[in-house]
């Protein structure tokens, strides 16, 4: 069975959230920690979160994945964005220990002027500050458009973020089909190319979620612009073949398309139709 859910907003609590998964047809969902912008995330419910583990248990869930503002500048240029983006990872992680054993997904984020290296090397820095040895969260670094100075729209810099982390097993990849496809990955007309590179450069275990989303631009466009499934460039005949992958299959699949609900019920269908 696929595992498959879409982003949902987190502010009517995690069991409603967990609800809306179950009656658009998925088994998993993506939120938001807190609102894009970074502002302070409301105090945990641990009523709430207890229920939607028994929920999350009782329907055969994937792992939820939380994603971090995307406002968070990990390798900014500026000391206080650093520290802000510490700040916000580090109560974030600590969060999600009352939903243990999920993911928790960042951009790795912008090097504005000081080149690849010293953004790598800022990223994996935070990382060092904020993960801990007993933490139950797997970290995603998400694979990027390569929009301006964006780190992280090759697979070589994304291995190299996690060679220079100590505690490497805290560690994976979200892939997002829209944007390696805008970063020049050919996932709609060579799927296999693309999933050996990533094997051979990061390796394949790294890989633990899927932001499923079509693109509004071809290939190596670098533009971050979603489309519905099947809507864009990349098509419906690859979402067929990249749901049905042997190596894909089983892990979960997150939608991040302009719709409203019912159109992500749509799509959930359609997905799980192949
Ligand atoms: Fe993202
Ligand atoms: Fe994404
Ligand atoms: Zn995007």
């Amino acid at each position: 069975m696929l595992n498959i859910g879409c982003h949902l907003s987190v502010s009517k609590g995690f069991e409603f959230m967990g609800k809306q998964a179950i009656e658009l047809g998925g088994n998993t969902f993506q939120f938001f920690t807190r609102n894009p912008r970074g502002g302070k995330a409301k105090e945990i419910d641990t009523k709430d979160t207890q229920a939607l583990i028994k929920l999350m248990n009782e329907n055969n869930f994937a792992k939820i994945l939380a994603h971090a503002p995307y406002t968070l500048n990990p390798c900014s240029k500026d000391e206080h964005t650093r520290e802000f983006a510490f700040q916000t990872m580090s109560d974030d992680l600590k969060r999600m220990e009352y939903l243990p054993n999920n993911l928790y997904n960042f951009h790795p984020g912008s090097h504005v002027g000081q080149g690849i290296e010293k953004g790598i090397q800022l990223i994996s820095e935070l990382l060092n500050t904020v993960l801990w040895e007993d933490m139950t969260t797997t970290v995603l670094l998400e694979t990027m458009a390569g929009k301006g100075s964006e780190v992280g729209s090759k697979f070589q810099e994304l291995k190299e973020i996690i060679d220079n982390v100590q505690l490497k097993e805290k560690m994976g990849i979200c892939l997002d089909t829209c944007h390696v496809f805008d970063g020049g990955y050919d996932i709609k007309d060579n799927l296999e190319a693309v999933l050996e590179e990533f094997d051979k450069v990061i390796g394949i275990d790294r890989l633990k979620a899927i932001h499923i989303n079509d693109s509004k631009n071809p290939i190596e466009s670098h533009k971050d612009r979603h489309e519905k499934i099947g809507e864009g460039y990349i098509g419906i005949e690859a979402f067929e073949r990249i749901v049905t992958h042997p190596i894909l299959k089983d892990l979960p699949f997150y939608l991040e398309t302009p719709n409203e609900l019912d159109g992500y019920a749509k799509e959930i269908a359609l997905l799980k139709s192949f």
